[in-house]
């Protein structure tokens, strides 16, 4: 059997990639992440310094995500993702996750989301997983928030969904402009509509965990809305960062379009 070949033979970049599996001058910002456990899948590094060892096997510097628990344990709440980016500060922040069926709760993390300014990057909304549309009243406090302070709001978005498809998501950026929305999936599968809310709407970045696998999609992307608006993200621990890197290194799309998704756009939204 033949050892595998690079795609990009070419490319310094992809060969440090393929040999080190992680790159010097391309560091991962990876701008949607998970954490903890979920029902009915069994996850092997899900926990906070098992995920830091994945993330180091493939140069991830630093890791953007909602806890799980966050999401769906209004009890628990964020205070789990707290803990975890209080622990390794240097690898995690954390959205503070929306749960638009717990308003008063919702209301106490609002509350201290200031005094947790070294934890939190902005808002996370899984709308259709809550079954909360978008533009619906139960997430406006949330979206006022995130306008006020001019955060950024991670939501899952998907291709055809009542919740968090292209319309719903129009009807948020045009609303709340001061706010930056990070469109995770970028509406899965209706890619053309992806380009087209980015290139409506300044304040969309198309986050691209759906994308790996995809033949085309990401020259699709990076030629329609630009690779200056495109973010890297895995869903971590749900997938795995080289498979999102092997896409890049192997999609038609240049070096410098590589760069704009795994760091300088994230470097630039979160000012660092
Ligand atoms: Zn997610």
């Amino acid at each position: 059997m033949n050892s595998p070949t690079p795609i990009r033979p070419e490319s310094d970049l992809a060969a440090e990639f393929w040999e080190k599996g992680r790159s010097e001058s391309c560091p991962i910002y990876d701008m949607h992440g998970h954490m903890g456990e979920w029902h009915s899948i069994y996850f092997p590094r899900c926990e906070p310094a098992q995920m830091v060892r994945s993330m180091d096997t493939a140069g991830v510097k630093l890791l953007c995500f909602s806890h799980h628990a966050s999401l769906n344990s209004p009890d628990i709440g964020n205070r789990v993702a707290v803990e975890a980016v209080r622990a390794f500060p240097d690898r995690f922040r954390a959205y503070l996750s929306v749960n638009p069926h717990y308003p008063e709760e919702l209301a106490r993390d609002l509350a201290g989301y200031d005094s947790a300014g070294d934890v939190y990057v902005g808002l996370k909304f899984l709308p259709d997983y809550h079954r909360v549309r978008l533009s619906d009243e139960p997430y406006r406090r949330a979206l006022e928030f995130a306008n006020e302070r001019k955060l950024l709001v991670l939501t899952h978005t998907w291709g055809g969904s009542n919740y968090d498809g292209p319309d719903e998501v129009r009807r948020i950026a045009g609303t709340f402009q001061n706010a930056v929305f990070l469109l995770g999936h970028c509406f899965n599968s209706q890619w053309d509509e992806a380009v087209a809310v980015a290139l409506e709407h300044p304040n969309t970045y198309l986050e691209l965990t759906s994308v790996p696998g995809r033949r085309g999609v990401l020259e699709l992307l990076c030629e329609g809305a630009g690779s200056d608006r495109l973010l890297f993200g895995t869903d971590l621990p749900w997938f795995d960062e080289h498979q999102g890197i092997g896409s890049l290194l192997s999609a038609d799309i240049t070096e410098d379009d590589i760069h704009n998704i795994c760091h300088r756009n994230a470097e630039k939204l979160l000012a660092v």
